[in-house]
């Protein structure tokens, strides 16, 4: 058992700015990662909305933030958590490799996407159906690419695929985007890219490697095989919150729910970025979250008595 003021769970953008106050605060602090730090902008080719940088890699932005928190002492450790739970004034964080003993747990878990539910879909998971536009895209050059969704995220994974594919369909089940304008605009002026309207994919057909798609027109009823050697699905996120022993306080869809000070309904444990409630996903709300977090950690702990 390791003791710390603070335990980060997640190394994402929201957990590194948590880590970086906390740490500035002089707090003993670990944010404990399953992979590598940086969550999901690790694996975005570009991030042009962070402010301060006009453009520049999702993995050096990520790097940078990891850096920036070790510099004030953050520790970080591979683990995987796999319970919360109260022991006493502490909380425990039990992960795979060790169990982390803390004053304060801030919870940076962040979440995993959608999955379609089709047939052929988990079967072919890793040979052709992947969630990962910039890890897998390169094994699809020069083959047709199919990526559902209509949000931000397929819309911009799509543009990024066209580097690879000899074409990329978006499949979305309505004939309206959800992703922003200036993404949109975007990819309509990719001449690679083609949108497939008003669809949903209803099986994934292969036998050792994705050869296509079935698809439905939800408008008109018509059914339609789309050949792809591979398909994306961006359709949304379902927010990892399943790991605390003793009842914690989420809405319908999962997202944990916090005050202002994004405490959570358990005394001790804050909730920040995209695991928690709230109306935008950004990397600059999760920073957000993550320096309001330590702030109120920290203060928490200075009232932490013997
Ligand atoms: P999202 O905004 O929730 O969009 C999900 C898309 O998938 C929607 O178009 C939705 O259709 C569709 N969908 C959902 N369930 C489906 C199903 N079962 N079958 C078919 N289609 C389905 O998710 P996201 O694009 O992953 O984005 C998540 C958050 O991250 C958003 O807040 C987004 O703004 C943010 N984000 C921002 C950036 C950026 O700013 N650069 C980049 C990526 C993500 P409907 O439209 O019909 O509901």
């Amino acid at each position: 058992m390791q003791d710390y003021d603070i335990v980060i769970v997640g190394g994402g953008p929201g957990g590194l700015a948590a880590g970086l106050y906390a740490s500035r605060a002089n707090r003993k602090v670990v944010s404990i990662e399953k992979l590598m730090p940086g969550g999901q902008i690790a694996n975005t080719e570009w991030v042009e909305d962070y402010p301060g940088f006009e453009l520049i890699g999702g993995a050096e932005l990520a790097r940078k933030m990891e850096d920036h928190a070790k510099k004030f002492g953050l520790e970080i450790v591979n683990d995987n958590v796999t319970e919360i739970y109260t022991e006493g004034k502490y909380r425990i964080v039990k992960g795979d490799f060790d169990s982390y003993r803390a004053k304060a747990v801030i919870v940076a878990t962040g979440g995993q996407p959608r999955k379609l539910g089709v047939p052929g879909e988990h079967e072919l998971a890793g040979r052709g159906v992947s969630y990962c536009a910039i890890c897998d895209g390169a094994f699809f050059k020069g083959v047709p690419i199919a990526v559902v969704g209509g949000g931000d995220s397929a819309v911009e994974e799509g543009i990024f695929l066209t580097k690879y594919g000899s074409r990329v369909y978006i499949i979305h089940r309505r004939d309206e985007l959800r992703a922003a304008k200036i993404i949109q605009e975007r990819a309509v002026k990719n001449e690679k890219l083609e949108f497939v309207w008003n669809s949903v994919v209803e099986r994934v057909n292969g036998t050792t490697k994705i050869e296509s798609l079935s698809l439905k027109n939800l408008k008109t009823g018509d059914k339609s095989i789309l050949e792809v050697g591979a398909v994306f699905p961006f359709i949304g996120f379902v927010p990892n919150s399943n790991i605390f022993r003793e009842a914690i306080r989420k809405d319908s869809m999962g997202y944990i729910i916090t005050n202002e000070n994004m405490e959570t309904s358990i005394k001790g444990i804050w909730a920040i970025g995209d695991v928690r409630k709230q109306l935008v996903k950004q990397v600059t709300n999760a920073v957000g979250d993550g320096t309001t977090a330590a702030v109120a950690a920290d203060k928490y702990i200075e009232a932490w008595g013997d």
